[in-house]
Order: C-alpha cells, then structure tokens, then sequence
C-alpha cells in the first residue's frame, strides 16, 4: 500500500479538502496511473452531497472523480495492454466479475459484482473505492482504456463519462440519419451527446431552459433549438422526435418530452434526479411510446467510442481549473454555469499539503 494525494467530503455538508488516502501496490495485473486531468460529473455532486440517500448512500469520507485521464507510471508482470508513458482513461467502472452474463454481453456495468470508480466496496484495501480527484490510481489493466494521442488530455477527460454515457444510448436507439434526436439539457451530459448525435448523421434538437446557451448549441452541432419554458415552441415539435435523451439532474416534467416523440419513439433518461419523476399513462399509450433509462457503457464500448472521438477529433469543451477550486466549481454546476465541463488539473495537486489521513473507517451518510 502507499499513500496518494486527494481531495475528499468528510459528510455532506463538508467541502471537499486536502486528503492522503491508500492505494494498493501494483499487483500483477494491475496499471498504476499518475492522473493528470479528472472531469467534474454532475453525479460526483449528488453523491458528494448524499442526494442519492435512497437508492445508493454515501459512504464517507468520499473521494470522487471518475473522468480520469493520466499517464501509465508502472505495470504488473501481467499486463499486456500497456506500458509506462502512455496516455491512459478510466472511468466508472474499476472491477466485475467478468463471468455474468452481463459481462460476457460487454456490459459490466450492470454486472451483480461491479466495482464503482468511487464508493464502492473495495476488495483489495477493505473500505470503499476512490476515485479521480487525486494525483494517481491502480487499476486492473482490462478496466484501463486507451486513449487516442491525437486527442487533448484535458477535452478527452469527461468522454469517460459524460461521453460514453451519451455515446451508448444513442447508438443503442440508433441515432443516425433519418432519424430525429432530442437532447434534453446541455451541460456535461448534454453537449457531449449533441456532438455525437451530430457526429452519427441525425438531426439533432437541443431543449434547453438556458435561452444563453442557444448558440452555443448550434455551434455543437445542433440543427434546431427549443428554449423548453416556451410552450408555443415545445408544441412546434409535437410528436415528431424518433428519440430524445434526457440529460438533466434537476426534477422536470418528463411528459413534456415524451408528448414530443413519434409514434415508438423513446425518452431515455441518463440524467439521474434524486426525486422520483411523474409520469403520466397517457404520455405513454398515445402513441405506443417507451421511456428507458440507460447507464455509462461497458468497457469495450467504451474504447469503440474513444477511438470514435479519436477518429472524429471529438473532445468536451472544456474550463481547467485547480482542484481549490472545485467547491466553487459544484456551485457553479448547480447553476448551470460551466461551458460545459469542468475538468481540474491535477498538477494543482502537488503542493498541497494533506489536512487529513483518509484510513478504511468509513460512516454511511
Ligand atoms: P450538468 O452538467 O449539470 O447538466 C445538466 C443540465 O440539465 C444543465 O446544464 C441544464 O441544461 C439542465 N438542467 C439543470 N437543472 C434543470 C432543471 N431544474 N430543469 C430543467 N433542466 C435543468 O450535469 P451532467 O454532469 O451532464 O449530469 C446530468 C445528470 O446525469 C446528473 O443527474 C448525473 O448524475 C447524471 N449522470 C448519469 C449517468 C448515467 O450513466 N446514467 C452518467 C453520468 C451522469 P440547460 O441549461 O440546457 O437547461
Ligand atoms: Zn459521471
């Protein structure tokens, strides 16, 4: 075991702070990683505040962080796929079992034993997992991606959430030509999926309650823009979507989007609200509609669309900042206020004198 430098949330009213948490030696299959960028995940907020209680409750402290992208320092004896100096991503994921049929079907994610980035049972050191705001990780080289050199470090960061999280919905409800798509808030989530729904040959309409963003998002690749609080508008586009991804991480009224979709359309919600959303039968059986939900993607999928962006010089746009700066930046995401990722810089971390020792105690919030 050795000791790396984070930012960690005690309790959900704690800012983030200085921390030195463990991490496990390499092991034989292992790829140790210094990190150079972390994006900031809208979920890394609900989960740094607990506003998930319900359905998964922090454990504290929390380091979070699951957009890593950094260089390959050291590797086990084992490991095939890398070597040191290469440019390397992970994201959500950081272990399963690899026998379900989940993971045979390539989508770990919903694999019974799935090891979250951050959070979750950690196998190895007992406590939880941590994840990406922090100078370096160890990762188990099948769940470590390559990333594409021609692609900037800082802009390829969120593509290992924000990107595959849009990228796997819309190629799952084939968003491509021919095909209407919505994209339903453009933050994170949101303007990464314009750029790929745009990318795949779709004609893509971005709903946004941020009349600001309006150009921004044809800029992104948008063909049409609907400011969703002006109903005349909404109305314009009254049954006539194929597909819509929903991105927003606030409660809002999934039945104004589901009344805009073509008769077996779909609504697929990636954005995760804390409260239950109400939904109306009759939004529903007009029409012979669907409304899914979709999660991350597995790790193969996930290379497949890292090598789409490499191809496609696709990156998030993105505003670096020093990890000191990331209680400021999660207010500013709350309002929307981020063109339209923050990603920090890693190497704000080196100076950084640890405020506290992160052991294996943990409290559940
Ligand atoms: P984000 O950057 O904050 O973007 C969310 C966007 O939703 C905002 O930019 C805003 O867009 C819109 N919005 C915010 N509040 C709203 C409200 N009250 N009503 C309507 N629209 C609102 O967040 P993100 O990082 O993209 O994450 C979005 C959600 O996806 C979060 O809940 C996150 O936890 C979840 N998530 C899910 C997965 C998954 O695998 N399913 C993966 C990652 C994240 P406009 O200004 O354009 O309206
Ligand atoms: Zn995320």
């Amino acid at each position: 075991m050795y000791h790396a430098k984070a930012f960690s949330a005690a309790s959900a009213t704690s800012p983030l702070a200085s921390s030195t948490i463990p991490r496990r030696d390499v092991t034989n299959r292992d790829v140790q990683i210094e990190i150079l960028y972390c994006g900031i995940c809208h979920s890394d907020l609900h989960i740094v505040r607990n506003e998930w209680s319900d359905a998964m409750p922090t454990v504290y402290p929390v380091v979070p962080g699951h957009e890593i992208i950094g260089r390959v320092t050291k590797v086990g004896s084992a490991v095939t796929k890398y070597k040191a100096g290469d440019l390397v991503g992970v994201g959500c994921l950081v272990g399963a079992d690899r026998t379900c049929p989940a993971c045979q079907a390539g989508l770990e994610q919903f694999c019974p034993e799935v090891t979250f980035t951050y959070g979750a049972p950690d196998r190895d050191l007992g406590g939880v997992t941590y994840g990406g705001y922090s100078d370096s990780i160890v990762v188990d080289e099948h769940f470590v991606l390559h990333v594409p050199a021609v692609l900037d470090p800082a802009g390829a960061a969120p593509l290992l959430c924000a990107g595959i999280t849009t990228y796997s919905p819309l190629r799952h409800w084939g968003a491509g030509p021919g095909k209407r798509v919505g994209i339903v808030g453009l933050g994170g989530l949101g303007h990464m999926g314009v750029k790929f729904a745009r990318a795949f040959g779709a004609h893509v309409v971005v709903f946004t309650t941020s009349p600001g963003k309006k150009e921004d998002a044809l800029r992104l690749g948008a063909h049409e823009v609907v400011v969703s609080r002006d109903a005349t508008e909404m109305q314009k586009h009254a049954g006539s979507l194929d597909f819509i991804l929903d991105t927003v991480a606030a409660d809002h009224d999934v039945n104004a989007y589901l009344n805009l979709l073509r008769i077996d359309g779909t609504v697929t919600l990636v954005g995760a609200p804390p409260k239950p959303l109400g939904v109306s039968a009759f939004s529903l059986i007009m029409g012979r509609r669907g409304l899914a939900g979709s999660n991350i993607g597995g790790i193969a999928e996930t290379q497949e669309m890292l090598d789409f962006c490499g191809a496609n010089k696709i990156t998030a746009d993105v505003e670096i900042i020093a990890v000191q700066n990331v209680n400021e930046a999660y207010e500013r995401l709350l309002k929307s206020d981020v063109k339209y990722r923050f990603a920090i810089d890693m190497a704000s971390l080196k100076g950084e004198q640890a405020r506290e020792t992160v052991t294996s105690r943990t409290t559940v919030g």
